[in-house]
């Protein structure tokens, strides 16, 4: 079991404590005995502790920033949503392959906002805008947001806050099993709580830091009796020797642990393991002993958002894949939906 994220060192931005939940955090963590500091902005934040870049980058990662979400302009979130939700950037876990390496940059600790009924007045105006049609926000675009929830609460009103509108959907996804304070949450429905799983091999050697495969089955039983609709993103889908044995234990043992009325309504999204240049080196910078193959040679070239090419599967092994993964689904979860591939 992973314990649940503590952090070591928490920023405050001055705003935050405008905000009934910057001054709760504030208080809670001043409770908990963790160093608080002030820093005007997140952006002013460069003495973090660590000696050279290998120690900064994972003291940031233990770091929590209370800041304020000042751009309530929301991202498009292609394809499993109409828009991205900003409540948490940055993530706890250390996933090899992660790209929040590049997006993050030289600011890999997290944030949480406070700032969170403006936030909710943003996603009612793009519903609003929208109506009647079903507006759905995807609410881990930046981080992995239950990961940090257990101290923030800001996910479990967000699925209340979507529980009581009529045209939005709200959907997340997740590495971590620390969901009990979610179990009680008024979703009715409306919100898709989805876990991301991988098979054995490579939760073991590149997702260190998160919950292991059974502990997220677990939270994911949890999580379909509370009666949340329920989903699985199988990413990043990595070929390795034998990787058709993994992902056919994967499955059994999802089969064997989720209940029957959870396999009705059940989504499956599948992304397979794709890496940019620039995502290249910055893996290598972070994690230098990764076994992660990032090999240009052996991958097809295809253009990415932002015009910066990606390296996927050759075209016969996306196929493969395909083929494998999407047989192993319709046998064992014949009435659910995959809604991807990419
Ligand atoms: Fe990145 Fe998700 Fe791993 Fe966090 S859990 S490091 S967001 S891949």
């Amino acid at each position: 079991m992973v314990k649940p994220f503590v952090p070591q060192l928490i920023y405050v931005e001055p705003r935050a404590l405008e905000y009934p939940l910057g001054q709760k955090l504030v208080d809670k963590f001043w409770g908990m005995g963790i160093e608080i500091r002030e820093t005007t902005s997140h952006n002013h934040i460069r003495n973090l502790p660590g000696d050279n870049h290998f120690q900064k980058y994972r003291n940031a990662k233990s770091t929590l920033v209370v800041g304020v979400r000042k751009t309530l302009k929301f991202d498009t979130s292609k394809p499993s949503a109409e828009y991205a939700i900003p409540f948490a950037t940055g993530c706890m876990g250390h996933c090899h392959y992660c790209y929040l390496q590049t997006t993050m940059g030289s600011k890999p600790y997290i944030r949480t906002y406070v700032n969170t009924d403006e936030i909710f007045d943003a996603a009612a105006a793009y519903m609003e805008e929208r109506a009647p049609e079903i507006t759905r926000f995807e609410a881990s675009c930046t981080s992995d947001i239950v990961g940090v929830d257990h101290l923030t609460h800001t996910l479990k009103k967000a699925i209340e806050f979507f529980g009581r509108s009529v045209y939005g959907r709200l959907r997340f996804v997740t590495k971590f099993e620390h969901v009990d304070h979610l179990l009680d949450a008024e979703h009715n429905g409306r919100t898709r709580f989805r876990f991301s799983i991988n098979d054995d091999y490579v939760i073991k050697y590149f997702e260190p830091g998160t919950s292991r495969l059974n502990e997220r089955i677990n939270a994911a039983v949890k999580v379909a009796e509370a009666g949340y609709p329920l989903g699985f993103i199988v990413a990043p889908i990595y070929l390795h020797d034998d990787w058709k044995n993994g992902y056919h234990e994967m499955f059994e043992k999802l089969k064997d642990a989720l209940p029957r009325f959870a396999k009705r309504d059940l989504t499956f999204e599948m992304i397979q393991h794709r890496f940019t240049k620039p995502a290249k080196r910055v893996i290598q910078e972070n994690y230098p002993m990764t076994k992660l193959e990032l090999d240009e040679s052996k991958r097809k070239w295809k253009w990415g958002r932002y015009g910066i090419g990606k390296y996927v599967y050759t075209s016969e092994e996306q196929e493969d894949i395909k083929d494998t993964l999407g047989n192993y689904i319709h046998q064992y979860f014949p009435e659910s939906k995959i809604e991807y591939f990419t």
